[in-house]
């Protein structure tokens, strides 16, 4: 029989523990003004932090404001953004948020959302185009310290292995089963945590077992 919603718990306040022991508690900081936010988002699909952040500045250099990025030829933003990869796909799709925002909000602001209830802000960001649960909450929990749960490729990988969900859970699921397990106001700590344990240790193809802290509390190395 699986475990149930109160072990499941334990265990992750068990490896929460065991994480901030050796990674630290990481505090948030405020990254970027909410639009900031939701472009360097879009620009770090698929590609490495320092890409990323080449593209962004390349792009607060070249253009005063969101408004004329908003409103450029796209061949422009595209080549700002080359540096960050897929810029054929990212230009027009940072143009269309940003579109959508002005649109349906009228001006180039996301601060309303700090007032709007989790998952309503979420909705309201998954709109857009190229948004999706992980960007959505990334802006949320980031920007505003709203209760959201971004699952990214290292946290749904060490938490399925973990057996903190199951095996066969999307990312995008994920989500919402997290959010129900994980203690609000650890969501920032432990999605950074979950993170650097996926990089460092818990590798996709070959995780250092051998040297990981969490071994006697994951399914997978327990063969379960
Ligand atoms: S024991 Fe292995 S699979 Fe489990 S969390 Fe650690 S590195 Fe990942």
């Amino acid at each position: 029989m699986p475990p149930g919603h109160d072990a499941i718990q334990q265990k992750y306040r068990i490896v929460y523990n065991l994480l901030s022991k050796v990674y630290g508690e990481p505090q948030r900081r405020r990254y970027h003004p909410p639009i900031d936010q939701l472009v360097n988002t879009i620009l770090s699909q698929q590609t490495t932090g320092a890409n990323r952040q080449r593209a962004f500045e390349a792009l607060k250099e070249r253009f005063p404001n969101w408004e004329s990025v908003m409103n450029a030829d796209v061949a422009a933003v595209r080549e700002a953004i080359r540096p960050a990869g897929l810029a054929n796909q990212k230009a027009p799709r940072i143009q269309n948020a940003l579109r959508f925002v002005m649109r349906e909000h009228g001006k180039l602001s996301l601060d309303f959302l700090a007032d709007r209830p989790v998952q309503e802000g979420k909705a309201w960001l998954m709109q857009i185009t190229g948004v999706g649960p992980k960007t959505a909450s990334i802006i949320l929990l980031f920007t505003f310290g709203l209760p959201a749960f971004p699952v990214d490729t290292h946290v749904h990988r060490v938490s399925r292995r973990l057996g903190l969900i199951g095996t066969k859970v999307t990312a995008d699921k994920a989500h919402e089963l997290l959010e129900n397990i994980v203690e609000p106001d650890n969501y920032y700590a432990f999605h950074i945590n979950l993170i650097r344990h996926g990089r460092e240790i818990c590798h996709a193809r070959a995780p250092q077992c051998q040297v990981c802290m969490l071994q006697e509390w994951c399914d997978y190395f327990q063969g379960k």
